[in-house]
């Protein structure tokens, strides 16, 4: 897993280059792609549920989810780019939302809280603490900054798998939910909305967008718990 997490953020580091006014979220994907199959893995997202993509690229108000397609990304979008991939059996998912060119102070604030509630959640991974401590430090994080956090999607445990169990909601109550242990490796993905927390999808029944057509942003890590606190296996 430490070998998945470290090809993806070499996909990321270099892709993201390439992220200015001008390029359209289909390049980025091909780009993607290219570096994910020349290291010898598999995109995890491409085919997955039908989705025809290695990325999910959702700008603006788009949550998660988003396709890419022949849309230019212009000066002021944030853009969240979440991809997923598999190498030697085991999967590492990671996301961000980046800024292009000059953005609004409130989309810098967002992009700022969003990325420290998922640091913030990734310092409870130890263990003896429960998933529900970890939920409800994102959730105080996001709402005492005055954004929303959505709730209709979560955080998950990977490993051979994309998905495994335990659901990882980015809400909660501290206390609740089963303790961690050694080993114990988990997808944390706060999304959040400058607006309601509610979403719905586009009729491509992929795009989630925020239900008020506010500002969204999602950042991911592929985190394990060890003895030592929780190592970020996607840094
Ligand atoms: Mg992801
Ligand atoms: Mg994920």
């Amino acid at each position: 897993m430490r070998k998945a997490g470290a090809l993806l953020r070499q996909v990321f580091n270099e892709f993201e280059k390439h992220i200015a006014p001008g390029i359209t979220t289909a390049e980025l994907d091909k780009k993607a792609e290219k570096l994910i199959r020349d290291a010898g893995a598999r995109p995890a997202f491409l085919g997955y549920n039908g989705f025809p993509a290695t990325l999910c690229t959702s700008i603006n108000e788009q949550v998660v989810h988003g396709i890419p397609n022949r849309r230019a990304l212009k000066e002021g979008d944030i853009v969240s780019v979440d991809c997923g991939l598999v190498l030697g059996g085991f999967f590492a998912d990671t996301a961000k939302t980046y800024p292009v060119g000059r953005i609004s102070a409130e989309a810098e604030a967002l992009l700022k809280a969003t990325e420290e509630s998922l640091y913030v959640g990734i310092e409870e991974m130890k263990v003896g603490n429960r998933l529900g401590d970890l939920s409800a430090a994102i959730q105080d994080h996001i709402e005492a900054r005055g954004f929303a956090i959505v709730r209709d999607y979560t955080g998950h445990g990977i490993g051979r798998a994309m998905h495994e169990a335990p659901q990882v909601p980015n809400y909660g109550t501290r206390g609740d939910g089963r303790r961690m242990e050694v080993g114990l490796v988990l997808a944390i993905e706060p999304m959040v909305n400058v607006g309601t927390w509610k979403t719905r999808t586009l009729d491509d029944d992929w795009t989630v967008v925020t239900a008020d057509g506010s500002l969204s942003a999602h950042f991911e890590h592929t985190i394990a718990v060890t003895a030592d606190g929780p190592l970020i296996l996607t840094a």
